[in-house]
């Protein structure tokens, strides 16, 4: 294990709370979505009657020998390369050996000293400041099985079907400041892994599990001990637990107690963390290398084979949105946030060859009609050939921004419908004639006298007042860019 260093940058006042910082690290299970185990060759479908998918290696029964998945490998490879890693050529796979009912076995297949994915950083946006949080590693293990706890009975049974189901565990930097960051850094790594398509994702199933280190010090001082929040499984308790554990760490500082290094659980009915074990150590695990299973080893072309077969990388597609289609970093960033979006927009720009405007609609108008729904892009009813059929005509001057947003409002409700019929139907069109615009300035020039004065005295702010009448004269058709050039010209 390397060392951990800090950053060389001065904490903004902001981020302190009652003169403390904050610093959070991550340690989260991404089950990778394989369909057989990472030794064996039961399934891992989720929701099986309880121990029918657990065989006797995920049990390591005398006799057995673990077999590694293939799938799993190439998994963590495509994680790697989705972060920036370094893949290791040969890793190694360690026993850690603890007692609990629900692992018989009496320890987990997991790597120690060599991890198969090494470094690498997962950047994203807090709001618009670009974040980088670094990635200690990235290995392989397998998963315990479960205690059900049956309260009708008052007996707790073991499921052992998720024995033996892979995870990525994915360790990062304590390079965290807020619990804001910490959230924002979980999102996105949930994005890269479905997008990828290594994990599925579902929280509620247990398939994306975090679990936050938390510690507070005073700005300058050395890191403080840290308490570890484990297994949060939605993003809303996320952000509750360490808000929570951040305030109740510093009220126990500030009345002079040190804190214990300790592993929690938070209620969420309670909104509280408690203390479920004070933590162990490395040592505690006894670690040794798993005589069964040889150093995993991957050569340069297994890693470049998964290279050329990946689908393209958030990461990468943003900045071909900034090369190709001249967006800016945010934009582009915002635009690849889900795969689905992505697609919609360049399907969009590829009809009508404004990705600009296509990016803001998308970003504008359309996700504020689905966020009201709390639906996603899947549930949009306007296809993205009809929005650009509606930026084509923005473009091209028939309609004004304000006319597209009620083009799209009737869309919305009837998605049959073409942009050209709404936009004749509902009288949408912009002044083209300029013959007719010109007598409609002509005559607001001369029943406005005194705005006429007052711009030639020099105050721009009477153009406002000009133009308004204009606009109000042609019934709001008029095309103000038009309309401005018409004035200046005759005012000229
Ligand atoms: P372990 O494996 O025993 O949990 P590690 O040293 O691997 O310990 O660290 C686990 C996680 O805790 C990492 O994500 C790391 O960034 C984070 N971490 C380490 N020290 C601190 C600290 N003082 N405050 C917050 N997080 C920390
Ligand atoms: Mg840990």
């Amino acid at each position: 294990m390397s060392t951990t260093f800090q950053d060389d940058k001065p904490v903004t006042a902001s981020l302190l709370i009652m003169g403390y910082e904050v610093v959070i690290g991550f340690e989260t299970h991404a089950q990778l979505s394989t369909q057989s185990k990472i030794f064996s060759r039961a399934p891992t479908a989720f929701g099986a009657e309880p121990n029918t998918q657990a065989c006797a290696v995920d049990l390591a029964l005398p006799g057995t020998l673990p077999v590694m998945n293939k799938g799993a490998v190439e998994r963590a490879i495509e994680f790697g390369l989705a972060v920036g890693s370094h893949i290791a050529e040969r890793s190694i796979f360690a026993r850690k050996n603890y007692f609990y009912p629900d692992l018989p076995k009496g320890y987990q297949i997991s790597q120690f000293e060599i991890p198969v994915v090494q470094g690498g950083a997962v950047e994203f946006y807090l709001g618009d400041e670009k974040k980088s949080v670094r990635l200690v590693r990235a290995h392989l293990e397998e998963d315990a099985g479960k205690s059900l706890h049956e309260d009708f009975i008052g007996q707790t049974g073991i499921d052992l079907n998720r024995a033996g189901t892979p995870l990525l565990e994915i360790v990062t930097e304590p390079d965290m400041r807020s619990s804001a960051e910490a959230v924002a850094y979980a999102k996105e790594l949930h994005k890269i892994v479905t997008w990828i398509g290594i994990c599925d994702g579902n929280m509620q199933e247990g398939s994306f599990r975090c679990d936050a280190n938390v510690s507070v010090r005073k700005p300058g001082a050395g890191f403080g001990t840290r308490r570890e929040i484990k297994n949060l499984n939605s993003f809303k308790f996320m952000q509750q637990a360490i808000d929570y554990e951040i305030r109740w760490q510093i009220e126990e500082l500030a009345d002079g107690r040190a804190i214990q290094q300790a592993t929690v659980l938070f209620n969420p009915d309670t909104g509280e963390t408690r203390a479920m074990r004070t933590k162990e150590d490395a040592a505690d695990y006894r670690y040794f290398p798993d005589p069964d299973l040889p150093p995993l080893v991957i050569a340069p072309e297994w890693v470049e084979r998964v290279r050329r077969e990946m689908t393209e990388l958030p990461r990468l597609m943003a900045q071909r949105f900034v090369r190709d289609y001249g967006l800016s970093d945010y934009d582009a960033n915002t635009l690849t946030q889900n795969r689905e979006v992505a697609a919609y927009f360049e399907a969009a720009t590829q009809t009508c060859g404004q990705p600009k405007l296509v990016g803001n609609w998308i970003m504008g108008e359309i996700s504020r009609r689905l966020k009201l729904l709390e639906a996603d892009i899947s549930a949009c009813p306007i296809t993205p050939a009809q929005l650009a059929q509606l930026v084509g005509r923005i473009q091209d001057g028939t309609i004004s921004n304000n006319a597209a947003r009620q083009v799209l409002d009737v869309l919305w409700s009837e998605p049959q419908g073409t942009v050209d019929a709404i936009i004749e139907a509902k009288g949408l069109k912009q002044m083209s004639d300029t013959g007719a615009l010109e007598s409609i300035v002509d005559t607001v020039l001369a029943a406005n006298p005194k705005n006429v004065a007052e711009f030639r005295a020099g105050n721009t702010k009477a153009l406002n007042a000009l133009v308004g009448q204009i606009m109000k004269g042609s019934q709001g058709k008029a095309n103000p860019q038009q309309v401005n050039a018409l004035l200046l010209q005759k005012l000229a």
